[in-house]
């Protein structure tokens, strides 16, 4: 199957063969079969949570984006005022969606590396009685950080606000059990660690809050709320569903329990993490962030100094060499990213280091350090 690239990408990446082969059959998306795929998906994600007692799982058709948009569409009212932790690409898309909606919202805007940290939001809280939501990146996948929602969700709890978690990059690797990290509404999609192919996503929701919402989403098709209950009466999706996805994505949760599920997936996360970052630092490269936030999901490299370097005659000489990799998203300095996530195991990431390193010389590289000018 390996004469196609592997995708060092944070999704859509890599998925396994049977995963592609769970495809092949066409699905009367009103079949009781199709159906209960769906129940089942949605049961396994919940338990993957430990959220089943409080939480219901809604799936929706698109990519991460209108899930969270829908979410934002549903659950937030008109006197709801959203604060918007953003350190990266994601968050700012978390303000620009609420701009969009003529939802209030503040933002604390830590740039592109640093956390938002659970004192910040504690102040902000404190200061402002009106805001009645927090949106969180979980790991925002721009720079790779893994932002510390543990000790923010319990700030937000503390103070009696809800919490909305963008896990899009996160969830199925790193640990979420809803019993004690509480969130009103947690998002995540099919196509990045739980490794299906993309076309929808979902979202946890504290089924307390969504029964408040029926008729508040502005929009017909990102109505959380009725598709929620639509499917609880038909066992439908309200629209055509992405059939062939929702089934590779029933496979994907299978092979993902037979490999050990949450924990043995983060282990081979982690593991891919560590071997690529002591290669890429034996060759001379540096990360964006120290080792502490260092997230197992995808890392952010610094682009070396030397003027024979620039990113896309590297991504053609890394794509010759069968590995698609992903272009830096910072706004000061010039990077590329490598992801973790996907099938990828050691043969691959050997691979990838002897492919950068071959790159390197083909583009005839001198040094791989960054300008010294960058001190983050
Ligand atoms: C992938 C991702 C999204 C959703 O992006 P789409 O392109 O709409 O799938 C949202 N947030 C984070 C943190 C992501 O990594």
């Amino acid at each position: 199957m390996h004469n196609e690239p592997y995708l060092l990408t944070p999704g859509p990446l890599t998925t396994s063969l049977s995963v592609k082969q769970a495809m092949l059959r066409d699905w009367g998306s009103w079949d009781g079969d199709f159906n209960q795929i769906t129940a089942d998906i949605c049961q396994d994600l919940l338990t993957l949570a430990n959220a089943r007692q409080t939480h219901v799982c809604v799936p929706l058709q698109g990519s991460g984006t209108y899930v969270v948009e829908a979410v934002f569409a549903t659950l937030l009212g008109n006197n709801s005022k959203t604060l918007v932790l953003m350190n990266g690409a994601y968050g700012q898309r978390a303000a620009a969606l609420l701009q969009r909606m003529g939802k209030p919202y503040v933002t604390l805007d830590k740039g592109d590396y640093l956390p938002p940290l659970p004192q910040e939001v504690d102040d902000l809280l404190r200061q402002d009685p009106q805001i009645t939501h927090v949106v969180v990146i979980h790991c925002e996948t721009s720079s790779g950080i893994l932002n510390p929602v543990e000790s923010i969700a319990a700030v937000v709890a503390a103070h009696g606000r809800e919490l909305i978690i963008d896990s899009m990059s996160a969830f199925g690797a790193l640990p979420v059990d809803a019993t004690e990290l509480p969130f009103t509404a947690l998002v995540s999609s099919a196509n990045k660690c739980l490794e299906g192919v993309p076309g929808f996503g979902f979202a946890l929701i504290r089924e307390s809050a969504l029964q408040s919402c029926e008729g508040q989403s502005a929009s017909l098709s990102l109505d959380l709320y009725d598709q929620w209950r639509y499917m609880q009466k038909t066992g439908q999706w309200r629209f055509t569903p992405p059939t062939h996805v929702v089934a590779a994505f029933h496979q994907a949760l299978h092979e993902y329990q037979q490999e050990g599920g949450q924990p043995a997936r983060l282990q081979r996360y982690s593991r891919n993490r560590d071997r690529l970052v002591a290669g890429m630092r034996a060759l001379g490269f540096r990360t964006l962030l120290e080792d502490t936030w260092l997230s197992p999901i995808i890392i952010t490299f610094l682009s070396p100094d030397d003027p024979a370097f620039s990113f896309m005659p590297f991504y053609q000489q890394m794509k010759a060499r069968g590995f698609l990799i992903y272009p830096g998203k910072l706004t000061q300095v010039e990077s590329f990213r490598l992801g973790c996530i996907g099938q990828l195991f050691d043969p691959q990431i050997d691979a990838v280091l002897d492919a950068v390193a071959e790159s390197c010389s083909a583009l005839g590289l001198t040094s791989l350090h960054p300008p010294r000018a960058v001190s983050l």
